[in-house]
């Protein structure tokens, strides 16, 4: 199956519907009405919890989105990994629309016919015997960590209420409550407390710190394998099989956070097979559902996952038979396109024509398959006014911790695309219409 094109594929991404290119490129553009009309709505009813570029999409296809001025963008972030399978895949829409034609919802009181399918295909795909489905991915993370805790009272013989996780320095793991309490990032953490004990925290990267910071009341340690929000972080080579095999000598759980890394993102199917390394957890969320439909779950041998029981754990659209099906579309997309070979043969060449920019403003270009960062030298200031110079010649990244332009594009792209992408994104590393101070 060919990926989704859109229809005015290989042309300037800065051109308009009819063919015209931006006035200027680069140059600082003033939003029309129909943006700032939304802009100013969000300002005024939206809690202000994100800072969005000041870009108002009305329609996406493949890698292509369109702004309600009718400007045509490259869209380099995929929605954090969410949209892995491109916007508005249409195996995936009509998968979509021919459950929605059927049933959408059962809660889990009852079977429904999609789940179980669903179920069965992911633990094929991954190895597992089995899965947990939720929803979003701080649900499945929350899951694994009371797995992982039970585990370690019913199975591994830790005190009652003394099991204790291990999790490292730049962690991102989601935005509840008890996530938020293992996050080594003030801003996450800040008047949100009282938090949940039971984690400890140790240097991303460094295994011997693992190895002493495992005590008998050690259940798990979570580990993202490569950190997405952290800055697209890659640990030293070997660090993710080392880690494995002390977590296996330990008895403690390896819990793998592949939300973001995971289903192709890396150039593998899971970022852990760069070391084949198999988790004890696997923790999935974002493209399962893509880009349509959150779903997200947690995979694990029965040894794990047998520590529930009927009425320990749930969630009402878990699950759900939409959920399923959307699912089920989106990890055939993923295996059937072959996106962790496009992402890996894609992303390794993306990776070096960006290191041959070689622009004063980089640090570093660090990455694995398509998910790549672009680190802005301190004395260049953040990486903001560069992701909105990006933008405004119809490139979509997004800052992440300050210093890093993520790009991670949607792995259906095509190279012609990553090719006229390199061309706006060249100026703006050489500083051009990056406007600093703002
Ligand atoms: C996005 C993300 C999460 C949280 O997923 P949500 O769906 O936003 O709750 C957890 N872990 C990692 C590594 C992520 O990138």
């Amino acid at each position: 199956m060919t990926p989704p094109r859109s229809p005015e594929t290989a042309a300037d991404p800065r051109a308009t519907p009819e063919g015209r290119a931006h006035a200027t490129p680069g140059a600082p553009r003033a939003p029309g009405a129909a943006t700032r009309s939304v802009l100013d709505e969000a300002d005024r009813f939206s809690a202000h919890n994100y800072k969005p570029l000041p870009v108002v999409l009305e329609s996406g296809e493949g890698v292509w989105v369109r702004d309600v001025e009718g400007r045509r963008y490259l869209d380099m972030l995929a929605a954090y990994s969410a949209l892995n399978q491109g916007h508005r895949h249409p195996a995936i829409l009509e998968a979509l629309q021919a459950q929605a034609g059927r049933i959408t919802l059962t809660s889990r009181a009852f079977h429904n016919d999609q789940m179980g399918p669903f179920l069965r295909e992911l633990c094929e795909a991954t190895g597992f015997e089995k899965a947990l489905p939720m929803n979003t991915g701080a649900e499945a993370v929350e899951t694994a960590i009371k797995m992982v805790r039970k585990w370690g009272y019913e199975v591994k013989g830790v005190p009652e209420g003394e099991a204790e996780i291990i999790v490292c320095t730049g962690n991102f793991a989601g935005r509840t409550t008890t996530i938020v309490g293992f996050s080594s990032e003030e801003a996450y953490r800040r008047g949100f407390g009282p938090f949940a004990p039971g984690f400890r925290i140790v240097p991303y990267g460094d295994a011997k710190a693992l190895e002493d910071a495992i005590t008998p009341s050690t259940v798990g340690f979570l580990v993202e394998p490569i950190q997405g929000e952290g800055g697209v972080v890659v640990p030293p080579d070997g660090y993710l099989a080392c880690t494995r095999e002390i977590c296996r000598e330990r008895n403690v759980a390896f819990m793998a956070d592949e939300i973001q890394t995971g289903l192709g993102r890396t150039g593998r199917l899971f970022c852990c097979d760069w070391e084949d390394v198999r988790p004890d957890v696997l923790i999935v969320g974002k493209a399962l559902g893509g880009g349509v439909y959150p779903v997200s779950a947690v995979l694990a041998d029965a040894a794990y996952m047998d520590v529930f029981r009927p009425g320990d754990h749930g969630s009402t659209f878990g699950g759900n038979p939409l959920g399923a099906a959307v699912a089920r579309a989106s990890l055939r997309v993923i295996l059937e396109e072959r996106l962790s070979e496009r992402s890996d043969e894609l992303g390794s060449w993306f990776m070096e024509e960006l290191r041959a920019i070689d622009a004063p403003h980089v640090a570093e270009v660090r990455g694995k398959g398509l998910m790549i960062g672009v680190v802005i030298r301190k004395e260049s200031g953040p990486a903001r006014p560069f992701c909105e110079a990006l933008m405004d010649r119809g490139i979509l990244a997004k800052e992440t911790h300050h210093q890093v332009i993520r790009f991670a594009p949607p792995l259906v792209i095509e190279r012609n695309e990553l090719e006229t992408a390199l061309e706006e994104i060249a100026p703006v590393l050489h500083g051009e219409g990056v406007r600093r101070g703002d």
